[in-house]
This record gives C-alpha cells, structure tokens and sequence, in this order.
C-alpha cells in the first residue's frame, strides 16, 4: 500500500488527511503546530516529530501549506532525503514561477513532482468534492490519481509544470470579478428599489446568472445559505482571496495580459486586507467602501 507523508494539517490539511486514513492508507503527518498533529492521531495519523520524520519509506509527500515561501523553504530540506520515483504533490495555492521552479528541483533529484491546487474549499476538503489542477508530467498525474480519487470528485492535468497553479489564477481572478460585480447588480437593484429576492430569482435564472449569484449570494437572506447569513464568517477568507489574486496579479505582468478588471479586483481585495477585514469571506467585498 502507498505510503503517504503530508505536510501542512491546517483547515484544509487535516480534512484531506481524514479522507486518506478513511481509504486505509499510512499516512504519516507533519504540521508546526503539534495540536493539529496530536488530534489526527485517533484518526490513525502517524506523527512525525520533525519534518524529515515524514520521509521514512514514503512514497508520496502531499504539502497543504500557506504560501509559496514556506513551500519552497519545506522542500529545500526535504528533496535530498526522498527516493528517486518519489512522487511531491503540493496542493498549496502558490505562484506560478515558483511551482515551475519547484518541479526544476525536484527534476534535477529524479522526483516526480506535480503542482495541484485546489478548489472546494474547506467544505470540499471534508466531504472530498475537491476539484484539482495539476501540473506536471502525464506519469507523474497516472501515479497520482488514485488519490486525487480519494480527496476530491475531479482531477485534470491541466498541461505541464506550473499549469495547475496557473488554471487556479484564473479561476479565482474570475471569480473575485463576479462576485464584485454580483455586488454591484444587486446594489444598483435596491436603489432602483427592486425586492432583492425577485431580483435573485431572476438573475440566478438568466444570463448573468454564475456560481457567485447562483451558490455563493452576497446579500443575507437571499439565495441558499451563504457567509452573508452569518456575519461574512468565511468560508473562504478575504486574505486568501488576496493572496490568490496577488499571484494573478503577478501573473498578468509578467505575460503582459490586458486584464484591468483582475487588477481592480487585487486592488480592492488589498483594501479589504489593510482595513483589517482580512478574516472575514471574500464576498463580504460587496460591502466595501458603502
Ligand atoms: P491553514 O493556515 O489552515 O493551514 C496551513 C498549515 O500549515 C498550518 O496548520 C500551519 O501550522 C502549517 N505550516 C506552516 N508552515 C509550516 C512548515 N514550515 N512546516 C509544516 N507546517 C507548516 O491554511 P489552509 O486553509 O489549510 O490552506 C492551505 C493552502 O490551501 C493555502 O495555500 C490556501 O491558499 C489553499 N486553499 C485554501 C482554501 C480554503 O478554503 N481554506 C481553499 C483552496 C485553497
């Protein structure tokens, strides 16, 4: 049976680590924060007391880390202890650069590496709906996918090196985009002095009808339940929504795309972070500056 070290049992870390014990794999786990160790161990998580105690005989490293300098830095001290064939799988949101320099790396070591994000949220990561974007050669995506089957509903190797972590920059680019914009339709509605619920049923049934309106609705009390019912409690946070159009943002640069409505959404998301509303769900933007 595989053998799987992960790294990184935060909000979404330890969800995916419930759904791999559940399938019966060892899965031996690491996180900075002990806690988060110690309450997966009933579950059946083997602990590893320092990070190279992950290692051991494993066959695949999964990381779930923050951002990509704590990616980067975890993998400069684990690449040289890893068996050649070792499959490294970072399902963290992290630039595009610094995934395809990773998978560099890891080359030059004889591993397979894969960037694979995600999208689901915590949600998806308990009841493994997550939808992952991979990077990487076709190889490497075969070795993976059967766990990628256990941890989510979809998979897609979305080209090579990087690809995964560059499908996730679009994806939520767009998504920040429709839900200021979602916030806007229905600002302009109530001045206009329409029933904001009439104005749902219509929207989440016509042409500007999308995930934002139609899953996620901003305004309380309207559509199915979402963080505006409780307080804009995320969910999915405003600072992680930053950092991911942070990389969009990057992204836009350095291939010199025309894309002013991601960069404005950037631009607000920073407002929300420095207001310190960065703890509150991204669609709480629809409240920005009212
Ligand atoms: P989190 O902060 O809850 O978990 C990250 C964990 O990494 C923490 O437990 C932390 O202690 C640990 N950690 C930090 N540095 C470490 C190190 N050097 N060695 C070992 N462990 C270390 O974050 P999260 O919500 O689980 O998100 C993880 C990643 O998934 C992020 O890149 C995020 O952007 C992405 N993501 C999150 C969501 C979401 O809804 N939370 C959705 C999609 C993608």
């Amino acid at each position: 049976m595989t053998k799987i070290g992960f790294i990184g049992l935060g909000n979404m870390g330890a969800k995916m680590v419930i759904n791999l014990l559940r399938a019966n794999y060892e899965v031996t786990g690491y996180d900075l924060n002990e806690e988060f160790i110690e309450n997966l161990l009933p579950k059946g998580l083997k602990k590893a007391s320092t990070l190279n105690d992950v290692l051991g005989e494993t066959d695949v490293v999964i990381t779930m880390l923050p951002d990509g300098n704590i990616v980067e830095e975890v993998y400069e001290n684990i690449i040289d202890n890893l068996k050649p064939g070792t499959l490294l799988v970072d399902c963290s949101t992290i630039d595009v650069d610094k995934a395809r320099d990773l998978h560099k790396k890891c080359e030059i070591k004889k591993l397979l590496p894969l960037d694979a994000p995600v999208s689901g949220g915590v949600g998806g990561a308990e009841l493994a709906t997550l939808t992952f974007m991979v990077g990487g050669t076709e190889d490497a995506y075969k070795k993976m996918l059967p766990l990628f089957e256990v941890m989510g509903r979809k998979s897609l190797l979305c080209g090579s090196a990087g690809s995964g972590q560059a499908t996730k920059a679009c994806n939520n680019m767009l998504l920040a985009t429709t839900m200021v914009s979602v916030g806007e339709a229905f600002s302009l509605g109530q001045n206009l002095g329409l029933d904001p619920g009439k104005l749902f049923e219509i929207l989440s049934t016509s042409t500007g009808s999308c995930w934002a309106i139609n899953n996620y609705c901003p305004i309380k009390g309207v559509g199915p339940q979402s963080p505006a019912d409780n307080n804009f409690k995320p969910g999915f946070s405003a600072s992680l929504m930053f950092k991911d159009l942070s990389i969009a943002l990057k992204a836009i640069k350095n291939t010199g795309t025309h894309a002013p409505f991601g960069i404005c959404a950037q631009e607000n998301f920073k407002k929300m972070v420095e207001k310190n509303q960065g703890d509150l769900d991204f669609s709480a933007i629809t409240k920005l500056n009212k």
